[in-house]
C-alpha cells in the first residue's frame, strides 16, 4: 500500500517517534480493513489501539480471531443488560443461553465472525450503535414470537423505536418526539 503523505512538510526521516508511531498504527488500520472490513481506519474501537499498543502489527488472521472473542464478550454482555429489562417489564426470558443468541466464526464470509439473534445480524459492538441494533432485534423477536409490543412509552402509552440520541441508545417515542427511556 502507498505511504500516505498528508502533510508536503513532514519531512520521511527524522519525524517524531510519536508520529512515526502513529503512522505505523495507521498502516496496520488500513491493512486490516483491507483484509477484513473492519475495522473502520477512521473510527477504531478503543481496544484496537490498546492492542497495537501491547501486541504491535496483529496479523490480519490472528486479528480476526481476537476481534471474533472481543465482539461475542461485549455483544453478550450488552444482551445480557438488555434482556434483563426485557424480563423486569414483559416477564419474557431471554437468557443468555438462549440459542437465538448466535456465533459464527471468522470465514471468508464473514472475516471477523458474525454475531446475530434471532436472524438479525449485530454488527456493531460499540456502544451506542451496538444497543441500537441489539434492541432492534429484541424489539422483533418479542413482536414475532411473543405478540408483544415493547417497550410503551410510558407517558403517550404507544410503541418506541431504538435510536442514537445526543450520542446515547435511547428509546425514541415518535409520538411525542422523545426520549422515553435509555436503552
Ligand atoms: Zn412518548
Amino acid at each position: 500500500m502507498a505511504q500516505r503523505q498528508d502533510k508536503d512538510t513532514t519531512p520521511v526521516n527524522g519525524c517524531d517517534p510519536e508520529e512515526r508511531y502513529d503512522n505505523a498504527f495507521r498502516d496496520w488500520l488500513h491493512e486490516l480493513y483491507d483484509v477484513l472490513d473492519f475495522p473502520d481506519p477512521e473510527a477504531p474501537p478503543a481496544w484496537v489501539r490498546k492492542l497495537f499498543e501491547s501486541s504491535g502489527r496483529v496479523p490480519p488472521d490472528r486479528f480476526a480471531g481476537i476481534a471474533f472473542e472481543r465482539r461475542r464478550t461485549d455483544i453478550t454482555e450488552a444482551f445480557t443488560r438488555v434482556a434483563a429489562t426485557v424480563h423486569t417489564q414483559t416477564g419474557v426470558d431471554l437468557s443468555v443461553n438462549n440459542p437465538d443468541l448466535a456465533f459464527e466464526h471468522p470465514s471468508d464470509e464473514f472475516p471477523i465472525g458474525l454475531v446475530s439473534f434471532a436472524g438479525s445480524p449485530i454488527w456493531s459492538a460499540d456502544p451506542p450503535e451496538m444497543y441500537v441494533a441489539l434492541a432492534e432485534a429484541i424489539q422483533s423477536y418479542l413482536a414475532d414470537r411473543h405478540r408483544k409490543v415493547w417497550p410503551l412509552c410510558p407517558r403517550h402509552h404507544l410503541g418506541t423505536h431504538p435510536r442514537v440520541a445526543a450520542g446515547q441508545a435511547v428509546w425514541w417515542c415518535y409520538a411525542g418526539a422523545h426520549e422515553s427511556e435509555p436503552i
